[in-house]
């Protein structure tokens, strides 16, 4: 019920620290921010979210990145590596094939390790130091385990990382690696891979950063600011519509939370919210049928398969938060096959953007519903990639053109290019 776009603010608890407390979705339970470490309610269970007394205006934005939104976040503050801040590309090309009025692509994969990740860890790092923990752990399909590894590292702390064995794209293991992670490498999927990690973190072993922790959200709010503001400079409006690819549900819970906000605020008109369009793959679409089926809970799929590896999950641990949220907003939710997921890649990477398959998903979600009708020809649409191309080095490489074996000697170089 407080997920309606319509919600009243809450007024504000006795525990809330300057102006911040955290609030149980399910239950309405209110619990001080920085005392204690907790993930869900204590009552029942329920994921958390951050609330605020103040809620911030565009006014208030000033400086650049993730923390120009500090007005936004629980912090002034984080642990940084000048994050956020990603472009808005325009497509041409894209925009005319796939038919829409105006086409951008909010690509996260310019993050500093290349994924939007970055975002959330470096509003989550903070509040761990606030905390007063030692020691950060994440479950991670890849691109959390590089991110959570940077920003520990930067913040001076231990990480570790649980991933599932041979799933992992080549680029994200090394990035987790260098960056000082303690990797552990799990027989099993992402889903065992985070039900294990919760259980070291409820024990108190490590600070979970998975996107369960309701501080990450917060960071990830500001992809959606961010747009907003982009869409607003050059077309003076906001899209009509974002899609996004569809993982855990984290970045869709927090873009929905930062427009309710946004309408709590009396900064955006209910009526002009963007409609929040989900993407998964076809081996790993428990949001979709949840979407296609009024459910309001999802059926946790215990065999996923795709090659968008970063998407490849059956329990999507912030469902509860997403799917209000892209029925509020009158969004949907859609499933592409692996080779829809390529032909984006490649059409992505043919207006000289360069992403990993899962940040295609997104591209290939929208031709689909635009194809379909359900997405009109008159829309300003926003399509978010969420991770670098160079992530999944082994990805591009078979999706791209094979290297030409060659002499070594310009003549037969020549030779050749004139018979091929
Ligand atoms: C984490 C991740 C996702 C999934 O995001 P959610 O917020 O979990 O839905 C999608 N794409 C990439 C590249 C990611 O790293
Ligand atoms: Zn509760």
């Amino acid at each position: 019920m407080s997920l309606n776009l319509s919600a009243e603010q809450p007024a504000v608890p006795d525990d809330a620290d300057d102006g911040v407390w955290l609030e149980c979705i399910e239950c309405g339970d209110t619990f001080a921010p920085f005392e204690d470490v907790r993930y869900t309610c204590d009552a029942c269970d329920g994921l958390l979210e951050v609330r605020y007394a103040d809620l911030p205006t565009f006014d208030d934005f000033e400086g650049e990145g993730v923390w120009r939104y500090a007005d936004a976040l629980p912090l002034a503050e984080g642990v940084t590596i000048q994050e956020g801040g990603t472009p808005l590309y325009e497509v041409p090309r894209l925009e005319e094939s796939v038919g829409v009025e105006a086409l951008r692509i909010k690509h996260e994969g310019m993050n500093p390790t290349g994924s939007f990740k970055d975002r959330g860890m470096t509003v989550g790092v903070a509040v761990a130091k606030e905390l007063g923990v030692d020691r950060l752990a994440c479950a991670s399909t890849g691109n959390t385990s590089a991110a959570l590894a940077a920003y520990g590292s930067r913040g001076g702390m231990e990480t570790l990382v649980l991933l599932p064995s041979g799933k992992v794209a080549a680029g994200k293991v090394a990035q987790a690696s260098l960056h000082g992670a303690r990797i552990l490498e799990v027989d099993g999927n992402f889903d065992a891979c985070l039900d294990i990690v919760q259980e070291l973190a409820e024990g108190g072993e490590a600070y979970l950063l998975n996107s369960l922790n309701p501080f990450r959200l917060e960071g990830q709010k500001t992809i959606g600011l961010e747009i907003l503001e982009g869409f607003r400079a050059d077309y003076g409006t906001v899209p009509d519509r974002i899609v996004l690819p569809v993982g855990n549900a984290g970045n869709t819970a927090a873009l929905y939370k930062a427009f309710r906000e946004l309408v709590q605020a009396g900064e955006l008109a209910e009526d002009d919210v963007p409609k929040l369009t989900g993407v998964q793959a076809e081996g790993a679409a428990p949001m979709v049928e949840a979407i296609e089926n009024g459910a309001d809970e999802i059926r946790r799929w215990d065999d996923v398969e795709t090659r968008a590896t970063a998407i490849r999950i059956g329990n999507p641990v912030n469902a509860p938060k997403a799917l209000p949220g892209i029925r509020e907003t009158g969004g949907t939710a859609v499933a592409v096959s692996d080779e829809e997921i390529t032909d984006a890649q490649r059409d992505l990477a043919g207006e000289g953007i360069g992403v990993e398959p899962a940040s295609a998903a997104s591209v290939a979600g929208l031709r689909k519903l635009r194809a379909e009708g359900i997405v009109d020809d008159d829309e300003r649409v926003a399509c978010l990639t969420t991770g670098h191309l160079l992530k999944d080095p082994d990805a591009a490489a078979a999706a791209g053109n094979d290297p030409e074996p060659v002499p070594a000697d310009t003549a037969g170089v020549l030779e050749h290019l004139q018979e091929n």
